[in-house]
């Protein structure tokens, strides 16, 4: 699905290069389960944003099945950003006058014609997040959790590929999240998409087949323990020596 060589992202701030990712490679199957960990600041939003086509990088190459994602033409982008990745996002981002039905219909405004088609899809996403009861509820209207399966249902509008999380969880307590996490996983395991979630929680991490860090902008596969009880082990080593 997704082919990344050598991304580094660099932005400018006051006349400082902060890189937020650095030479990051990777290459992901469709149908994984990716988590991404990292502390504040790592690049996670960097590298989401990234995979999303919404930041060019400033050198390296995305690409998505087997195409260069920023070489595409504008309209290629845009499609790709509208059809095959879906949004979740921590804070949920759904629009405050528009009832759960409406916010999960914006994302269809561009992709389907027909008004009755976009309500009997959207009814059937808020049906599958058991939100059948509250299609006419505003946002401010919704618990929490609730709010964030709006914003669920909003990104399957189009019935992506690829789910793309950056921390969805990390306004939720334990119980939402686990509610949050077991939905990602259905929408891994039971229906196939690719889902890329990055979060700074060890155990929403957990639930990836395969698991990243990232640290000042450096991608890693694997646990960040494993870093952390190795390099304990060298220096135990060292002073036996
Ligand atoms: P994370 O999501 O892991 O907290 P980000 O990807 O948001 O990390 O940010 C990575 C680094 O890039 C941070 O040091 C952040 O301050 C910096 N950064 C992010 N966005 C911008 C921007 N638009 N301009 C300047 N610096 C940025
Ligand atoms: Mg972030």
């Amino acid at each position: 699905m997704y082919q990344l060589d050598g991304v580094t992202k660099t932005y400018r701030h006051r006349g400082q290069e902060i890189r937020a990712l650095d030479n990051v490679s990777f290459h992901i199957p469709a149908g994984t389960f990716v988590t991404v960990t990292g502390g504040s600041g790592s690049g996670k939003t960097t590298l989401l944003l990234t995979l999303g086509g919404l930041i060019h990088p400033s050198s390296g190459t995305v690409a998505v099945k087997g195409d260069d994602l920023y070489r595409a033409g504008g309209n290629r982008l845009a499609h790709y950003r509208n059809r095959t990745v879906g949004f979740v996002l921590q804070t949920f981002h759904l629009v405050p006058y528009l009832t759960a039905m409406e916010n999960v219909m914006v994302p269809m405004l561009l992709s389907e014609k027909d008004g009755r088609r976009r309500e009997e899809k959207a009814a059937a996403l808020l049906d599958k997040m058991e939100l059948s009861d509250r299609m006419d509820f505003r946002p401010k209207e919704l618990s929490v959790g609730q709010q964030q399966r709006v914003a669920i249902a909003r990104a399957l509008a189009n019935d992506p590929e690829v789910i793309l999380a950056d921390e969805p969880t990390g306004n939720l307590d334990p119980a939402l999240a686990s509610e949050i996490l077991e939905i990602m996983e259905s929408l891994n395991a039971a229906e196939g998409r690719t889902i890329l979630m990055v979060t700074h929680s060890p155990e929403a991490a957990q639930f990836g087949s395969r698991r990243f860090h990232l640290t000042q902008g450096k991608l890693r596969e694997g646990a960040p323990d494993a870093a952390v009880s190795g390099s304990s082990h060298t220096s135990s080593l060292k002073g036996v020596q």
